[in-house]
């Protein structure tokens, strides 16, 4: 069975989950998802990074020890995920004992090869980023370029690795291949960031101690970036079940934002090659959520909760419109007004309508036993076309394409409908035949549109009189048109998605 690991970048536990989180989280989730119904083996992965000195401040505020900062904090992560439905196989935190026993293996291994160096370093440092800042990189006033606020003077004692040593290799490995890192404009971001020339990176710390002990020299803590990336690592055996990993490895899809390109596409293949490792993962990346609109913009970007937008749309109806709103790669607009016209036009009306009329139908002239599709249907070619296109937008980590080409399909049973007026007639062969095709559409638009609204899809499929849940099939078998059986009895209910008004 072929698998696919699929990961989100583990948050930073003191963060508050917010809209940027739940965007990278619910596309991994959706993609996860999506690759169940293709019949893979899957292991979808999310977490929390609890080291650093944030932490240990954080933590020495509140009078508590880092952990137990880390554990008060890392659960609001794992209660986010559990509203907005996600499917993650494994929740890691970086404090766990087996994080330390890969961190700590992957990095001597390293060491080993020669590619960790002791040195000294200084410069100035962003307590927040905790990443070293060079002169050219920092904002007016020696700020940091990300915080605006001023960085501090930082003299230490500590461990280099040899990423200048990584040129040539990296930049071979994005040359040759082109599905490295997609959308393609982020590889090429990539070489250009490894073209510019690729300094030896400090990291290790003295200075602090809320962090995994370097193996080869007391008093070390390894900087928090670097254990961090480990977690990939970690969560499919590496430093405990070597057979798990040799696997799983190979399968690796990293999901991010671009904010953290630099770290996870130039500095991990790195660490990685170091360590010996030639299997090199595949990256998705997306752009920016910027917050525009009226309700959104009053509130600052990180303060808007996923709780508080499954609040206004449902699970699900926020699911769709976050995945449908916003492709991923480039950066997006994000409001409140596009969320709730998203939903009324494509959930409330274009699927929600035609499922409640296609029924309704069926119960005055069909006496509620559903007709079967035409073989030879009019809608048949474009579901085949809408079929392909939404598999080939998933196959590409693209939600939000792959829901568009899905979307068309429901809008061509709705135009078959107002076409062919089946209301108008009377009961007989041309009304089966319309209100089969319709449900076959819609039975087809629910196995589609499962990966991103899961419990929405299977309340539909049950409308449709389907026994199961549409995420139980597979794609190969399922999407083809002409299955909806026929003559099942339709059970009544209230629509699936009431239209919303702005609040
Ligand atoms: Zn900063």
């Amino acid at each position: 069975m072929d698998r696919f690991y699929v990961t989100t970048p583990i948050y930073y536990v003191n963060d508050e989950p917010h809209i940027g989180h739940a965007f990278t989280t619910l596309n991994a989730d959706a993609v996860a998802r999506w690759h169940r119904m293709l019949g893979e083996d899957v292991f979808f992965l999310t977490g929390t990074d609890e080291h650093g000195l944030k932490i240990q401040r954080a933590a020495e505020e509140n009078g508590l020890s880092p952990l137990e900062q880390a554990d008060r904090t890392s659960v609001r992560f794992k209660e986010a995920w559990r509203s907005l439905n996600i499917s993650n196989d494994d929740f890691i935190r970086t404090t766990e004992p087996r994080h330390h026993v890969a961190v700590q293996q992957l990095l001597q291994r390293c060491y080993d090869n020669g590619y960790i160096e002791r040195g000294t370093y200084e410069g100035s440092y962003c307590v927040s980023c905790e990443a070293y800042y060079t002169d050219d990189e920092l904002g007016e006033d020696r700020t940091c370029p990300i915080h605006k606020r001023p960085v501090e003077h930082m003299v230490e004692d500590n461990y280099f690795f040899k990423l200048s040593a990584f040129e040539d290799r990296l930049t071979d490995w994005l040359t040759n291949s082109p599905d490295a890192i997609t959308p393609d404009g982020y590889r090429k971001e990539a070489l250009g960031l490894i073209r510019q020339g690729l300094e030896d990176i400090s990291i290790s710390r003295t200075s602090i101690d809320w962090g995994v002990p370097v193996p080869w020299d007391d008093g070390h803590v390894f900087y928090v970036w670097y254990d961090a990336l480990i977690n990939y690592a970690t969560a499919v055996g590496f430093g405990s079940d070597d057979a798990r990993f040799e696997q799983w490895w190979p399968a690796t899809h990293h999901m991010l934002g671009k904010d953290i390109l630099r770290f996870h596409c130039v500095y991990w293949p790195a660490m990685l090659l170091a360590a010996g490792i030639e299997d090199l993962p595949t990256y998705h990346v997306h752009g920016f959520l910027l917050v525009s609109g009226e309700k959104m913009s009053k509130t600052s970007f990180n303060k808007i909760s996923p709780t508080a937008m499954v609040e206004e749309f449902g699970v699900d109806g926020f699911r769709y419109a976050l995945l449908r709103d916003h492709s991923f790669g480039p950066d997006s607009d994000f409001s409140y007004e596009s969320m709730l016209s998203r939903y009324n036009s494509d959930l409330a009306n274009t699927f929600g309508n035609l499922l409640q009329r296609v029924t309704t139908i069926v119960g005055k002239k069909c006496g509620g036993v559903a007709p079967a599709p035409r073989v030879d249907s009019p809608v048949a070619d474009k579901a085949a076309t809408a079929i392909a296109e939404t598999i080939a937008g998933w196959a590409k980590f693209q939600a939000a394409s792959g829901l568009d080409a899905t979307w068309r399909l429901a809008r061509e049973a709705n135009e078959l409908l107002s076409e062919t007026e089946p209301w108008k007639l009377e009961p007989g062969p041309e009304v089966d035949a319309i209100l089969g095709d319709a449900l076959e559409a819609l039975r087809i638009v629910a196995l589609l549109g499962a990966p991103a609204m899961p419990e929405a899809m299977a309340a539909a499929w049950a409308r449709l009189g389907l026994p199961g849940r549409p995420e139980e099939q597979r794609i190969a078998d399922a999407a083809v048109w002409g299955q909806y059986p026929g003559g099942v009895t339709l059970p009544e209910g209230e629509p699936l998605f009431p239209r919303l008004k702005a609040t």
